[in-house]
């Protein structure tokens, strides 16, 4: 960061420049006076349980307290206030997020980077992760609208704006999550080859994608420690660097047929690649989330609309001096 952001720079950016139409056509207007928001104001004090009767007031709200950070959450059936917490009343409806952020990847980054930091190399996994949740979203589930947003610092989240989603209770997120994340050990020692059957649409997409950014990315040094000779590992690497519809198949062809080799590198692909979901964001109706288009307290990024996953960088996103520019 640059600058320094102050209280003026924030109440001018929303003022002048956060575009609440936008966001509003997001998250619609529908049952707006219920739902909830949160916000980090003055000296780092986060407030939920706000809730507003029209847009004005949310944008008058946000412009007079020059919020931090903001965060938008479910819709309840009577408006959530400080009289009537969310816990005390009937929760109706909430998008369907998918949070993905670059330290979860901690475990497994050989970047060097931890934390909050990353580079080119480490963030490909969270790329690769969005494509990954976006194709599997709707392939398998056949949701159609689906909206990726950069969370302002080390992360994206993936909204499925889907109706029928919005009404899915905890346990229907959960199914979903599980299909998903059939890995649930912390080491990811599952290999692929343990997928179930009924799994498989999510086994080909990982051959399909993961294998794929995995090998592509690798060298022969490293595969040769699973037992590939290194000419072969060689040859493996550049097949699949030039193969623009790889897949099982060819995963099959190119691989040695070794079952020992072939498991030490699958688990191998699944423990560095397969994406990392913080399920508490996804399975949780009563969370908050960024509000899109919203300005991050710490980095002055703006939490951007996303038009292509698979290539965007975070430096890319504007900051809220620029946007003010
Ligand atoms: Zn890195």
């Amino acid at each position: 960061m640059d600058e320094k952001l102050t209280p003026e720079i924030l109440s001018e950016y929303y003022e002048k420049k956060f575009p609440i139409d936008t966001f509003m056509a997001y998250i619609g207007l529908s049952n707006f006076k219920n739902r909830e928001f949160g916000f980090v104001v003055g000296q780092d004090r986060f407030v939920r349980n706000i809730s507003f009767q029209n847009t004005e007031k949310l944008l008058d709200f946000m412009v007079n307290k020059s919020v931090k950070h903001s965060y938008v959450g479910a819709v309840y059936e009577t408006p959530p206030s400080r009289e009537h917490p969310i816990q005390k009343i009937k929760w109706s409806y909430r998008e369907f997020i998918y949070d993905i952020d670059i330290d979860e990847y901690d475990l497994v980054r050989t970047c060097g980077c931890q934390g909050d930091q990353y580079c080119k190399e480490c963030w490909s996994l969270v790329q690769d992760a969005a494509v990954f949740i976006d194709k599997t979203m709707r392939e398998d589930f056949g949701f159609k609208d689906i909206v990726w947003f950069f969370s302002g610092r080390r992360g994206v989240h993936g909204w499925v704006k889907d109706s029928i989603t919005q009404d899915f209770d905890q346990r229907q997120r959960v199914a979903i999550l599980d299909y998903l994340t059939f890995i649930h050990d912390e080491k990811r020692s599952q290999s692929i080859d343990e997928i179930p059957n009924e799994a498989k649409p999510l086994r080909n997409r990982i051959y399909a994608l993961t294998a794929k950014s995995y090998l592509e990315k690798s060298t022969p040094k490293k595969l040769h420690e699973f037992g590939i000779s290194i000419n072969k590992a060689k040859e493996i690497i550049k097949q699949v660097q030039n193969s623009t519809d790889f897949d099982h198949t060819k995963y099959n062809i190119l691989i040695p047929d070794d079952s020992a080799v072939r498991k030490k590198l699958s688990s191998e692909i699944v423990l560095r690649r397969y994406p990392r979901i913080d399920r508490k964001v996804t399975m949780d109706t009563r969370r908050v989330s960024r509000m899109p288009f919203s300005v991050h307290g710490k980095t002055g990024q703006i939490a951007i609309e996303i038009k292509d996953i698979k290539n965007f960088y975070p430096d890319s996103a504007p900051t809220i001096w620029e946007a003010l520019m």
